[in-house]
């Protein structure tokens, strides 16, 4: 039987209202980590839908989903309203259409995410890129249990540290025979400094890669206690792309600009 639309969209997605404004919108995809946000009305029926691209287009130059918008911004932003920007009438399919019917529209199309609808026009659910990448590895004989955003950035981070122990040693290593070989005379002036300066550069890289260990190996404990992606302020969930970022986050975005606020 040919896989179907429903058995791989992602069901109730974050949704946001027409009259909502850029900046909630902004804010919305930068807590979640999401690149859409369908628009629906008020009896659930989809309306349209915003990409961060539509965001962009409105936000000042420069605007990403990495941190919030600054503060002098943040007027501009919201006097544009989500329903201004959003595309009208979207591409769609039904629950009960072929998966294969999906990918090739999205593919003509260059669309990077479905909305689903019902027969009477409202939102089920959200076929993006990576559910088709998970019916992809599926049919291709990946194990049919999907996991869940946090289990796979565990797994992925879990990787990283590997890959990252490994090239530390390698940076020891450079940096030891760097510091044998400015040790050895005679050295020209010349390639003194340049050696010099290759040094430096390695050791702020260093610096930096031993950071972003520790970050991994607190973040790595953290799962294996079963407290990663718990925000200790709130309790909230951290969302698995600002975990990506700074995978040693133990407060969600809210409560790290709270303690600001407070000087803390
Ligand atoms: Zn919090």
């Amino acid at each position: 039987m040919a896989a179907t639309v429903e058995q791989w969209m992602s069901p109730d997605p974050l949704t946001i209202t027409p009259g909502a404004s850029a900046l909630e919108a902004h804010g919305m995809m930068l807590r979640h980590g999401i690149r859409h946000l369908p628009v629906v009305g008020e009896r659930g029926q989809l309306v349209g839908i915003l990409s961060v691209d539509d965001l962009r287009a409105a936000l000042p130059a420069g605007t990403d989903l990495r941190a919030p918008l600054p503060a002098s911004e943040r007027p501009a932003a919201s006097d544009f309203l989500v329903g201004e920007l959003m595309s009208f009438a979207p591409e769609t399919l039904g629950p009960g259409a072929e998966l294969a019917r999906a990918a090739e529209r999205m593919a003509a199309r260059r669309i990077g995410c479905l909305p689903i609808v019902d027969a009477r026009g409202r939102l089920v659910g959200l076929l993006s890129e990576t559910d088709l990448l998970h019916a992809l590895a599926n049919g291709l004989g990946a194990p049919a249990a999907r996991v869940s955003p946090l289990a796979a950035l565990v797994e992925e981070l879990r990787a990283e540290h590997l890959a990252l122990s490994q090239k530390l040693g390698r940076y020891h290593a450079e940096e030891r025979r760097i510091t044998g070989e400015l040790g050895e005379v005679p050295t020209d002036q010349a390639e003194r400094g340049t050696r010099r300066e290759e040094l430096l550069r390695t050791e702020g890289l260093e610096e930096l890669a031993g950071r972003r260990l520790a970050a991994l190996e607190h973040a790595l404990e953290r799962a294996a206690q079963g407290r990663l992606g718990a925000c200790e302020g709130c309790g909230a969930t951290i969302p698995v792309a600002r975990l990506r970022a700074l995978p040693g986050s133990t407060r969600c975005i809210d409560c790290v600009r709270a303690g600001e606020r407070q000087g803390g």
